[in-house]
């Protein structure tokens, strides 16, 4: 990278610093966009959606960015590079956000490289690569059920049954995307050619709390786990809390509490994550043995093999128990997704700016599995995807609460700086690496 003015480590700290500050009002000014006076809601294909895009078009304006919806709804800024058929480095997250949600989740990703480019303008940067920054239209899904609507768009993975998808109003996606002024049979052009990518980095917070148990600012994502959901019936009999004796009950809340800690001691075992979060019990009254429940499991791993062992050894025990406490089991899978490995490039490129910038663990720089989706992964399907973590207050997220320190958004500005200064473009990494 050209660096046309010679600046002292510590005239960059104080820009970084500065950038980092500027990064958390950005955050605080574009959380006020929300559907509801009390919280944070910010749905796909709603006037807050618009706004969000307008106010983050202006960002990327004054960061010299050109700036354009796509036709998804995603809203895109381009820092161009003078350098014939260059291609491009994309940067980039999500600015839907759950019901009251946070104001750092996704929002950060995209406003933290907008700061990186004034940043790069400030220090007369030129770059033989273009960047990209993309702020994504829909990634939690809030609205329709269905996640990552933004980032498959761009992956060729947008399917023509989500015309139907509803919102709570019984509005369809179609008919949404037609009040915005969009159109749904038109998304295809949003596809990018990978052969015009160079790669995908995204800035997150880690949302949960193994940055801050490390005393890490910052850590680089070696995969996304892959999730697996489930939801399960058991039926038994119900009867008198006082006339059935104990030895011939078939009570579907015992046969299932055991079927819990089966779960967790599997986990435990497997070194994989297991959840049971929702649970229903009939007819859930004080004095009725419970004749039937219902309950959640999601499993995940970053590895997908040990992740499907362990279910398969879950789903046999709860099926032996299920047996030996005379128990009928039923068994749905409602949602599948792979793991995905981040760019080993990426990764070691993030590694190797962490330890420029003096953020390391040991020897080495830290790497962390992330447990929650991202755009990253739909993103790997198209180009090397890798993510930084940016450490978040007691991994709250999802919350009101969520919180981040100016100081670790300044060691992540270091540290893509760092990145970005020694950015391996010469060999096309256009690769999938999705798993
Ligand atoms: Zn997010």
């Amino acid at each position: 990278m050209a660096i046309n003015r010679h600046q002292t480590v510590k005239e960059l700290e104080a820009l970084l610093d500065e950038y980092a500050s500027w990064v958390m009002d950005a955050c605080d000014e574009l959380g006020e966009i929300s559907q509801s006076d009390e919280y944070l809601d910010r749905r796909y294909l709603t006037k807050e959606h618009r706004a969000a895009n307008s106010l983050v078009a202006y960002w990327m304006q004054r960061a010299k960015m050109e700036t354009w919806q796509d036709s998804v709804g995603n809203i895109w800024g381009r820092r161009e590079s003078k350098e014939e058929g260059a291609k491009s480095l994309v940067f980039g997250s999500h600015l839907d956000t759950v019901v009251n949600g946070g104001k750092y989740d996704g929002m950060l990703g995209v406003i933290a490289p907008i700061a990186l480019m004034n940043l790069l303008n400030e220090l007369d940067c030129e770059l033989p690569f273009h960047i990209d920054i993309v702020g994504f239209c829909d990634e939690e899904g809030t609205r329709f059920g269905s996640t990552l609507l933004g980032s498959r768009a761009l992956s060729c993975k947008w399917q023509t049954e989500w015309a139907d998808l509803k919102d709570e109003q019984g509005i369809t996606l179609r008919q949404a995307m037609d009040a915005f002024g969009l159109d749904f049979d038109k998304v295809v052009s949003a596809t990018i050619p990978r052969e015009t990518l160079l790669g995908f980095v995204e800035v997150h917070i880690e949302q949960g709390p193994v940055l801050e148990q490390k005393d890490l600012p910052v850590g680089t994502v070696s995969a996304i786990a892959g999730a697996k959901r489930l939801q399960f019936t058991v039926e038994g009999m119900a009867g008198h809390a006082g006339t059935v004796p104990m030895p011939i009950r078939q009570d579907a809340l015992v046969g299932t509490s055991e079927m819990i800690l089966t779960a967790e001691k599997c986990a435990k075992e497997a070194n994989v994550l297991a959840t049971v979060g929702q649970l229903n019990n009939l007819p859930n009254a004080v004095n009725v043995i419970p004749g039937k429940s219902q309950f959640s499991l999601d499993i995940r791993s970053d590895n997908d093999t040990l992740r499907d062992n362990c279910l398969d050894a879950m789903l046999m025990q709860f099926k032996e128990i299920a047996a030996r406490r005379a128990l009928s089991i039923d068994i749905k899978q409602t949602h599948a997704a792979s793991a995905v490995s981040c760019s080993p490039r990426i990764i070691d490129q993030l590694q190797a700016a962490s330890l420029t910038y003096s953020i390391s663990d040991v020897d080495r720089p830290f790497t962390l599995i992330s447990g929650a989706g991202h755009d990253a992964m739909a993103m790997a399907d198209i180009c090397d995807a890798g993510m930084l973590f940016v450490r978040c207050e007691k991994g709250i997220s999802h919350h009101p609460s969520e919180a981040i320190r100016a100081e670790d958004v300044s060691a992540a500005l270091g540290v893509l700086y760092e990145f970005l200064k020694d950015f391996d473009y010469s060999t096309d990494i256009a690769t999938t690496t999705g798993s």
